[in-house]
Order: C-alpha cells, then sequence, then structure tokens
C-alpha cells in the first residue's frame, strides 16, 4: 500500500515538473504564459499537495507545509534561469539561482532527506524521491563534460569586455561566473560551446552585461540560419531575413550585430500552402539533420535551435539552459487593409503598424517579390525594399540602438564602441 502511494505521488510530481517545463518556454522567448500552462502546471502542484496531506483521517497540515513549501522552492530553483530571461535587471536572488542552474537542484537533496526522515510518510517519500531523481539526472546529463573549443576574442571584442569590466576582466568573470573566459595566455580566449557542451549563458552575456556575442555563438548562428535558409528555399517558401538579421545585412555589410541573441527569419504562406505541412515538413528535415524545432501555433512562430534533438522527456530540459542559438520564423499571411495588399504577422515587430485585422503588418510591395542580400558570407533572401522594410521597422535604423540590452550595460557599450570607432580612425588614419 505504502509502495502504491508513494509511485502515486511520485506520478504526481513527474506531471507538474514537466508541465512546469513547458511553461518555461513563455519567459525563455520573451512573452507571457499560456493561460493553460500555467493553470495546468499549478492544478498538478495543488493535485500532489493535497495527495500526500489529506487522507481518510483528514487533513495532515504539517505534511501540506512540508510539501507545499519543498515544491514551491525546487520549482524556483528551477525556473530562475528562464526567468532571468525576462527583461530587468532587479533580481539578485534569481540571477544567482540561475547562475547555479546546473546544479542548484541539488542543494534541496540534505532539505529532501531531512523532511524525509521527519515525516516518514510514503506519500511525501514517493514525492520527494522523484524530485531528487530528476535534479541528480539533470545534474549528471548536463553537468560540463563535453570538450570546448578555444576561440582567440577580436580586438573589439576585448575592448567591449574591457569596459564593462571596468578594466579588470578577471574580477569581472569571477563576479558573473563567466565560465568560458581564460586568461591564461597572452591572448583573451574563451572556451567555446558545441553541440556537445551546455550552450554559453547567452542571454546574460549579451543583454544582460552588454558583451559582444561569443566568438563559439557566432558560428552557430551562422550555421542555422544558412540552414533554415536553404530549407525554406527548397521547400520554396517565399522568406526574407527580418529585423536584427536583416539590419545586420544592411547596416554591418552582411554580418550579424555585434549583440546579436538570435536570427531572425520571416515567411509568408502562398496559395497551396499551409502552416500544418509547413511546420511539419521543416520539423522533419530539423530532426534529421540535427535541430530542434519549437512550434507556437498561437503565435504563427517556429522557433528552430541549434541544441541536437533529445527524446521525450529530456528535450522539454531545455527550458533549464541559460542560453540557446535560435532562429525564430515568423509566419506571415496575405491580407488586405485599408485596400492595400499587406502582408501581416500576429505578433508585433519594431513599429509595424496595426492592420485591420489586429496583426501587424507592412505593405506587400515592400516585401513581395524577394530579393537577394549579402549575409554571414551567402546570398540570402531579403524583402524587396529591404531600405523601406527597415525604416518602417526602425525608423532611421543607422542609429545604433541596444534595445534589448540592459540600460547600465547599454550606455558603457555605446561609450565603448565611440572609443572603437575613435580608436579605428586613428588607426585607419595613420
Ligand atoms: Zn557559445
Amino acid at each position: 500500500m505504502g509502495l502504491f502511494e508513494a509511485s502515486i505521488a511520485a506520478a504526481f510530481y513527474f506531471a507538474a515538473y514537466m508541465s512546469l517545463l513547458r511553461l518555461l518556454i513563455y519567459p525563455r522567448n520573451w512573452c507571457a504564459s499560456a493561460p493553460s500552462t500555467l493553470l495546468t502546471t499549478g492544478g498538478l502542484v495543488v493535485a500532489l499537495v493535497t495527495f500526500v496531506s489529506v487522507s481518510s483521517q483528514g487533513v495532515d497540515v504539517t505534511l501540506m507545509c512540508i510539501s507545499a513549501a519543498f515544491v514551491v522552492v525546487l520549482f524556483t530553483i528551477i525556473s530562475a534561469p528562464a526567468i532571468d530571461f525576462l527583461p530587468g535587471n532587479d533580481r539578485p536572488a534569481i540571477q544567482f539561482l540561475a547562475g547555479h542552474g546546473a546544479y542548484a537542484g541539488l542543494w534541496m537533496l540534505p532539505v529532501a532527506v531531512a523532511a524525509g526522515y521527519a515525516a516518514s510518510d510514503p506519500k511525501l517519500l514517493g514525492a520527494l524521491a522523484a524530485a531528487m531523481v530528476i535534479e541528480v539526472l539533470w545534474y549528471v546529463r548536463h553537468r560540463p563534460t563535453g570538450a570546448r573549443r578555444p576561440y582567440i576574442l577580436n580586438d573589439q571584442d576585448v575592448s567591449v569586455l574591457k569596459t564593462q569590466a571596468k578594466g579588470d576582466i578577471g574580477r569581472f568573470a569571477k563576479r558573473h561566473g563567466i565560465g568560458e573566459l581564460d586568461m591564461s595566455g597572452d591572448d583573451v580566449r574563451w572556451q567555446g560551446c558545441s553541440k556537445d557542451t551546455l550552450p554559453c549563458a547567452f542571454n546574460l552575456y549579451t543583454n544582460r552585461l552588454g558583451l559582444n556575442t561569443a566568438p563559439c555563438c557566432r558560428e552557430h548562428l551562422k550555421d542555422i540560419c544558412l540552414y533554415v535558409c536553404a530549407c525554406l528555399s527548397d521547400m520554396k517558401v517565399a522568406h526574407w531575413l527580418e529585423g536584427g538579421s536583416l539590419l545586420g545585412a544592411v547596416r554591418e555589410h552582411g554580418a550579424l550585430l555585434a549583440w546579436e541573441d538570435d536570427i531572425d527569419i520571416s515567411a509568408v504562406l502562398e496559395d497551396g500552402q499551409d502552416w500544418a505541412s509547413l511546420a511539419k515538413e521543416l520539423t522533419e528535415r530539423c530532426q534529421r539533420d540535427g535541430y530542434y524545432v519549437d512550434l507556437f501555433v498561437d503565435k504563427s512562430l517556429i522557433a528552430i535551435s541549434f541544441d541536437p534533438p533529445r527524446p521525450w522527456p529530456f528535450r522539454w530540459e531545455r527550458s533549464r539552459m541559460r542560453g540557446e542559438i535560435r532562429v525564430d520564423l515568423a509566419v506571415y499571411r496575405h491580407a488586405v487593409s485599408q485596400d492595400v495588399a499587406v502582408l501581416e504577422r500576429i505578433s508585433p515587430k519594431g513599429a509595424f503598424p496595426k492592420t485591420e485585422s489586429g496583426w501587424y503588418g507592412v505593405p506587400k510591395d515592400v516585401v513581395l517579390p524577394t530579393s537577394r542580400i549579402e549575409f554571414l558570407g551567402k546570398e540570402l533572401s531579403c524583402p524587396n525594399r529591404p531600405d523601406d522594410y527597415l525604416r518602417r521597422l526602425y525608423g532611421d535604423y543607422n542609429k545604433v540602438e541596444f534595445t534589448y540590452i540592459d540600460p547600465v550595460a547599454a550606455e558603457t557599450r555605446q561609450s565603448a564602441d565611440a572609443d572603437v570607432t575613435v580608436n579605428g580612425a586613428d588607426s585607419a588614419s595613420s
């Protein structure tokens, strides 16, 4: 009887944990959580606590408090890396937990042992055991074992790093836990990520600390950008570089923005094409070629990640990682708004105005037929009038703005970039 009850409690915990991982996809994509996922996760936690603390003898308040407190603390630890993706810089506890996210769950091990020993209730023991087995497995699979390839940081990367570190790179690296930095030689090196290692804590480094995108991550962004564009061309889907990627192609002469954190591509479905078949074919191709796909049907968004696809249930644990190399593929549709043929998307982008249907749009002739532009060493598809498109998105796009970077880091960056420009001009004239 005890074992049976323990197994049910363990199953409840596992279900709540899986639901939480699904929920964490939303803050990682900077969007509001789907109410259904939020309700499911909350409901499963309540069900678990109720199952553990209610019996034919009534409600055991001690068991209720222990199980509820344990789950809330552990779920906060698990959620910290994803919550840390959200803009804003005033969450020291979350930042601390996120920084130790690869093993922080194990800190609950002595708590679980003490609580299990004190209460010695089979249902509570079942839930605690399930939680700790999951945490140990997470740690074992994600402890840093994969070989990292060293990259030498270029002058501009080092200059920005030095500015953000106020001259003391060693102390800065230690303070923010930048484990990839290697200062042992003459050059500043970066121990790069790969498909076999944890990703660099991208979000922290570029958005929060205002550093340049790490060279390994830049390489993977290029890889996945060219891959997705080739797939879409192959599938005869009209697509174009979007947002920051298009900005890089035009303003940075075909390079990524120095602080780029994702690749933006957009596509539009023509007659005879539909969302379901696009999503299905792209998912199959990506799985086969070693990329991971997340579908956001209600946002008409396909996120393609550099991570290798993992079998269920482990793939959802990507939500616990601190960075990811990703292409955001937004799918537009044809429409007519105020008698003008437009392409419209469901989620806002830059300054695109609202269309009659309440989506966000751009005149069709600005985009189609698509043109070609050099980006990351290849000729890729871009809007018919890229300059016009960027102006509609960003206004005066030649003015450099660090829109998604923490304001303090952005301010420091601005002065660093000004210095680089001045030094560059000096060396060019000498
Ligand atoms: Zn990296």
